[in-house]
Order: structure tokens, then C-alpha cells, then sequence
């Protein structure tokens, strides 16, 4: 009997071991940036918990309401925040702060844009981020050179996206970080991160601004990680550039979310992408007209939240 308690301890210990192997752990790696010094940076994969995290019962993303540009806040039933990008400027913090954000765990920028880093250094401020994760695209502006001297000032772990594709927990909602193309040095846009975020059996894709190049390269390289998802984040603004056929045939999305600005100059959403949404029967709300737009997930699929309905 003692030998087969010892056994099953053995056995119980060879799983775990087997298990901490399977959990993809972020390695160290350089920090890459133009004009500052490079430094190791060590990140685990697991958002370490906070024993003062709040507990929501359902996973929930906030396409927030920034105007022209993307601000996407996701919150894990354990509490965890990321945020996917900071809109053109400093809109955001009033935003979080209705929403009782004290601090973030992980905040992204899908690329070098200001419509969508441009309120970052106020969010750096305020809410400290543990880990930032970048795209290491050379475009850049004195705008975004001045955050990366604020995030090295900072002291908060960076990582970047690379040709490999990541997995990132943030309580029982899994980030996977889409693989890079090679770098486009003549479009930023296509240096976009795109993330697949899944809750359970939920799914959603964010994908930046991406254009037909970088969405091409996914659907090559990893059409698993773009297939089937239940709510897509239309790519930059909802642009004609941002949304084709072969792309909705490919996610399949149930839901579309469309973020961009009242009155926007460069006519977004373009009328095209509209009627191919309603074409394919695909229901989606836009930002500019339905103001921040929720989506909650109990694990079997995200649902919108009518915008009178949400709550801080
Ligand atoms: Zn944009």
C-alpha cells in the first residue's frame, strides 16, 4: 500500500513537472529600440495574481471610446487588466479611471502610430504597467522615442513580438500574440501585433490596422490562429484596406466591432467594408456611434452589452 502511494506521488510529481514544461515561459530577451542602450528583460507567462485583485464573474473587453483610434481594455474574471493600445491622447485616463483601474499588468502597443500610443505615456504614469509589450518596426517619430525613454525610465518589463507566435495568461483569459511578418519598413500598418484572446471557448481577434500584406501573412502562416473567432476587431478604423472577403470568410466572426472617431477625415468606416458586413448577415458596432462597446464572455462565447446598459 506504501509502495503505491509512492508510486502515485511519483506519478503526481512527473505530471506537474510535464505541465510546468508545457507552460510556454517568455525568455529573456533584448530590448530592442532605436536610440537607447539595450537590457535584458526576464517576463513570465503568467500575470503573477493579486491577492487584492477585484473578481468579476465574466471575462470583459472595452472597446473604448477614444475617438479616432484604438483603445481596447481586456479584464479577466480574476481581475487582470490588459490594455491593447492608448488612443490618439489623454481621453483614455478619464476612461479608466470610471472604470476603477488602479494599475495595468499588461499593456500593448500594436504599432508606432499616435492614434494608437498616443495616450500611452499618461497610462504609463498613472497606472505603471508591469509588462509592456512592443513591436520592434523602425518607424518611428520624436513622439515615440520620447515613450520609450519613459518605459526604460519606468522600469516596466518589456518584451516584444516576434516571427514566433506567444502565449500569454492573464488569469483564465489567454492571450496568443500572432506571429510577426517581416518587418514592412514602407507600411506601418502592417507591423501591426495581432492577438488572439480566448475565455473558455470564447474567442476574439484583434489585429491593429493591419492591411491585406500582414492578414495575408497570417492566413499562411497561422490560419488556426485566425480561423473561427467569434468577435473580429475590424483592422484600422474599419478602413477598406482593413477588411476584405477572404479575411471575414477566413475568422467567420459572429460579432464586428468598429473602432474610430465621430466625423473621422479619412471617411472611416468606408461604406464598402459596411456593406460586405451586412452582405455576410455579420452584426457590428462602431465606436463612433454606439460610444464604448462591451463584450463579455462567460466562456462560451462573447455577447454585446447595450451601450445603456454599461456600467463602469
Ligand atoms: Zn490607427
Amino acid at each position: 500500500m506504501k509502495r503505491l502511494v509512492l508510486l502515485l506521488a511519483a506519478l503526481l510529481l512527473a505530471g506537474m513537472a510535464c505541465l510546468a514544461g508545457i507552460v510556454f515561459l517568455l525568455r529573456s530577451e533584448r530590448v530592442r529600440r532605436p536610440e537607447l542602450p539595450p537590457r535584458q528583460a526576464s517576463v513570465p507567462a503568467r500575470i503573477p495574481t493579486e491577492a487584492a485583485a477585484p473578481s468579476l464573474s465574466v471575462a470583459t473587453v472595452d472597446f473604448l471610446d477614444v475617438g479616432q483610434g484604438d483603445a481596447i481594455l481586456i479584464r479577466s474574471p480574476e481581475g487582470k487588466t490588459v490594455l491593447v493600445d492608448a488612443g490618439p491622447s489623454k481621453g483614455i485616463i478619464k476612461l479608466l479611471r470610471e472604470r476603477d483601474i488602479t494599475g495595468i499588468d499588461l499593456a500593448i502597443i500594436t504599432h508606432h502610430h499616435i492614434d494608437h500610443y498616443g495616450g500611452m505615456d499618461d497610462v504609463i504614469r498613472e497606472f505603471h504597467p508591469k509588462t509592456i509589450l512592443l513591436t520592434d518596426s523602425p518607424h518611428t517619430t520624436r513622439a515615440y522615442l520620447a515613450l520609450l525613454e519613459l518605459i526604460e525610465a519606468e522600469g516596466s518589463v518589456v518584451v516584444f513580438a516576434t516571427g514566433k507566435s506567444r502565449k500569454i495568461e492573464a488569469g483564465s483569459v489567454l492571450l496568443t500574440v500572432l506571429p510577426m511578418p517581416p518587418v514592412d519598413s514602407s507600411e506601418e500598418n502592417n507591423n501591426s501585433v495581432g492577438l488572439r484572446v480566448e475565455h473558455g471557448a470564447s474567442s476574439m481577434l484583434l489585429i491593429g490596422d493591419s492591411q491585406e500584406a500582414e492578414r495575408n501573412f497570417w492566413a499562411g502562416t497561422c490560419p488556426t490562429l485566425a480561423r473561427n473567432c467569434d468577435v473580429l476587431k475590424l483592422a484600422h478604423h474599419g478602413s477598406r484596406n482593413g477588411t476584405d472577403g477572404f479575411w471575414l470568410e477566413l475568422v467567420n466572426p459572429k460579432l464586428a466591432v468598429i473602432s474610430c472617431g465621430a466625423g473621422n477625415s479619412y471617411g472611416h468606416p468606408s461604406p464598402q467594408v459596411l456593406d460586405l458586413l451586412e452582405t455576410k448577415g455579420i452584426p457590428f458596432k462602431r465606436t463612433d456611434l454606439d460610444g464604448t462597446v462591451r463584450v463579455v464572455s462567460e466562456g462560451s462565447g462573447w455577447r454585446f452589452i447595450p451601450s445603456k446598459e454599461i456600467l463602469p
